[in-house]
């Protein structure tokens, strides 16, 4: 049996085993995957344990995604270009990290949007952890960038690191109404990347709503709760609006063609967590 699972901090949340053990039942596969929780002091001994316990590969999560390189042998240029692994394969001689999460989004949006990616205005709130691998790969295929972060700093850093390579494609701008209205007006898509829609701010929303257009795609990459407050209000003007559940599963295809170069069943997968997300 092959072994597989994802290590982080809290991990109690995560519904990657969901998935993936739905998707390897139905491809017949022999392999299990478990979610692990790792205290920061242990990171390197989980690392080594696995490669030790002879898993095929692992996930990383919060807070892992950076602290976790020291420990590999090698990067992908997808993991390099971020800093930030989310998927390690394990062969016998190295521990390579790559990082799945912008392509993931990049195919998510792609196909539930039914659009292209190369020319698209996008509004991206947010410039943590998730936002980097995002707005990487959106700059790659070609789309104009807004970020408006709440450090504004974070924002700047990212765009300084995209623009001498991709002709100033990321613009930066702060969170007051008049810059976001401005945005608003001249973005497709709005992409929310930020924790504001979950947990202790489940009732508010990272934009002020009167700004969204009815024309306007908003995707929100939170999943718990499926329909944040930002999409709740997008849906009832009429705008698209998708969650984070595309590219939770997206992330997992792409992990699964890094580890074993198949494509799993991606209904199986939407279905799986869909039903998961229902039941809580
Ligand atoms: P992170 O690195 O901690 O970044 C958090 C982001 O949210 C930062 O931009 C932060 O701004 C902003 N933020 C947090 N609280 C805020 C507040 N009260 N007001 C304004 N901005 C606030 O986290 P992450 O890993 O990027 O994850 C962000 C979200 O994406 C989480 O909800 C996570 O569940 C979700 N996510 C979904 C997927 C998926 O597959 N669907 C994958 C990864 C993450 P500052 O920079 O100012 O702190």
């Amino acid at each position: 049996m092959e072994l597989f699972g994802v290590i982080g901090n809290p991990i109690s949340h995560s519904l990657s085993h969901v998935m993936h053990n739905a998707a390897f039942q139905d491809m017949n596969k022999d392999a299990i995957y478990v979610p692990m929780h790792v205290e920061e002091p242990d990171l390197a001994a989980a690392i080594y344990g696995a490669r030790a316990l002879g898993f095929t590969g692992i996930n990383v999560t919060v807070p892992y995604k950076e602290q976790v390189v020291p420990y590999l042998t090698s990067l992908t240029p997808e993991a390099s270009k971020t800093q930030s692994v989310n998927t390690v394969l394990f062969t016998n001689n190295e521990i390579i990290g790559h990082s799945t999460d912008g392509a993931g989004f990049a195919q998510a949006v792609v196909n539930e949007l039914d659009i292209k990616l190369a020319g698209k205005r996008f509004l991206i709130l947010g410039a943590g952890g998730a936002a980097r691998a995002i707005i990487h790969q959106l700059a790659e295929e070609n789309c104009q960038l807004i970020i408006a972060n709440r450090t504004r700093h974070k924002a700047e850093q990212l765009a300084q690191e995209i623009n001498p390579n991709f002709a100033n494609q990321v613009q930066v701008i702060s969170l007051e109404q008049a810059d976001l209205a401005k945005a608003t007006a001249t973005s497709e898509i709005i992409v929310n990347t930020t924790s504001v829609g979950m947990e202790a701010t489940i009732d508010q929303s990272p934009l002020p709503v009167e700004l969204l257009l009815p024309q306007h795609s908003v995707v929100d990459i939170i999943y718990n709760p499926q329909e944040s407050n930002l999409l709740a209000a997008a849906r009832k003007l009429g705008c698209q609006t998708r969650n984070g559940v595309g590219m939770l599963v997206w992330q997992a295809v792409k992990a699964w063609e890094f580890w074993w170069n198949i494509k799993p069943d991606v209904d199986v997968m939407y279905a799986a967590l869909n039903k998961s997300l229902d039941k809580n």
